[in-house]
């Protein structure tokens, strides 16, 4: 056992505070972590907040983890000591159903592992996040992050920026499309830069006019303010995909409107009922559709770091010592974040 020292939020309603706990002993095929930098991603404080339900506290949030590698177990190949590597959302799955086997690890039939709030397969310990000075994880979940990226920068991409590429590539944008993205925090702001690399011209939906010059720095062609009745109803039929990141429940109905026939509104953002309900003409009279996606599988993954790389992407990040993570969720709760907070977790060691 290694000592560990992270945030961790005790109850609902606590603010994250200094918590000092035990990494499990290195397994033969885990890799043995120290990390650098951990984005803050909303998801983070929906469940450091409980707002899904099924928190388990002590809750220690943070899967944009960089790192470098310390040690490893016998039987690990692919990292050595010294390796910059990533973790994202996940840190094990059964790796060995259909999911798995297609490198589909988010969608294992028998239910993957989160990196933190999850249930550790073997010791049936919950698991604790990137918010700490070091982590343990099997090498089947550790990415290598490519020299050409800033190891802070690539963070976030571990999470923001596999659940926005991979729908986006699964549902096949490509030049001639026009994209909407909803939301421009942490996720939709790369949402943008991979729709636009896809080639497809892309507009940002925001409620903030104060983001619309920004917008356009980050590539979005269009700007629409979704709090703007005439704004909506002007972009009425337009739309191939909407990449809806909105992070609470809204309605749909005005965005539906806004797609072409056979338009996709590909939900990342909301897991929570619709409400208001969505009005099935909205679908049924354009044949449209609804769909969802969850992050995206270990080879994917790893696919979007070395597209990063490749396309020059990175993320826009603002970097925060640990000791303000709980100001830094105040000001993500108002959208107040250009556009992902990124703990420098050297910041650890300056005490609590
Ligand atoms: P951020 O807080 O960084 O950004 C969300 C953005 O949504 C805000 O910047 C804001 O943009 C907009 N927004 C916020 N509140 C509202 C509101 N009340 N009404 C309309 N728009 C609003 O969050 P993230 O990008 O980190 O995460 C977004 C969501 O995606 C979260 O719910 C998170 O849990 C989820 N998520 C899902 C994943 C998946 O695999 N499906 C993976 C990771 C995260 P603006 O100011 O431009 O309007
Ligand atoms: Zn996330
Ligand atoms: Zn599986």
């Amino acid at each position: 056992m290694a000592q560990a020292k992270g945030y961790a939020a005790q109850s609902t309603t606590s603010p994250l505070a200094p918590f000092n706990f035990e990494r499990r002993e290195l397994r033969a095929d885990d890799v043995a972590i120290d990390i650098d930098y951990c984005g803050v991603c909303h998801s983070d404080i929906h469940t450091a907040e409980n707002d899904w339900g099924g928190s388990v506290y002590p809750v220690v949030p943070g899967h944009e983890i960089v790192g470098h590698v310390t040690a490893v177990g016998d039987k690990v190949t692919r990292f050595k000591v010294g390796d910059i590597v990533g973790v994202g959302c996940l840190v094990d799955s059964c790796k060995d159903c259909q999911a798995c086997n297609a490198g589909l690890e988010q969608y294992c039939l028998n239910g993957f592992v989160g990196t933190y709030n999850g249930k550790d397969k073997i010791d049936g310990t919950i698991t604790f996040g990137g918010y700490s000075d070091k982590i343990v994880v099997n090498e089947r979940f550790v990415l290598s992050v490519p020299k050409a990226l800033d190891p802070a920068a690539a963070a976030p991409i571990l999470c923001a920026g596999i659940t926005t590429y991979s729908p986006l590539k699964h549902f096949g944008v490509k030049a001639g499309h026009k994209v909407g993205v909803l939301g421009m925090g942490g996720l939709g702001h790369m949402g943008v830069k991979f729709a636009k690399a896809m080639g497809a011209e892309v507009t940002i939906f925001t409620r903030s006019e104060s983001k619309v010059a920004e917008a356009h720095k980050q590539g979005a062609d269009h700007v629409v303010i979704s709090t703007d009745p005439a704004q909506m109803a002007a972009a009425a039929g337009q739309f191939d995909f909407l990449l809806d990141t909105i992070p609470v429940q809204h309605d749909l109905n005005p965005y539906l409107a806004c797609l072409k026939y056979d338009g996709v509104h590909i939900l990342v953002g909301l897991i929570e009922p619709m409400e208001p309900p969505v009005h099935a003409a909205n679908l049924v009279l354009k044949r449209r559709i609804i769909a969802g996606s969850l992050i995206g599988g270990l080879p994917e993954t790893q696919e979007v770091l070395d597209f990063c790389a490749e396309h020059g992407i990175s993320c826009d990040v603002e970097m925060l010592d640990i000791q303000n993570i709980n100001q830094a969720y105040e000001r993500m709760k108002k959208g107040d974040v250009k556009y992902r907070f990124v703990i420098d977790m050297a910041s650890l060691k300056k005490g609590a």
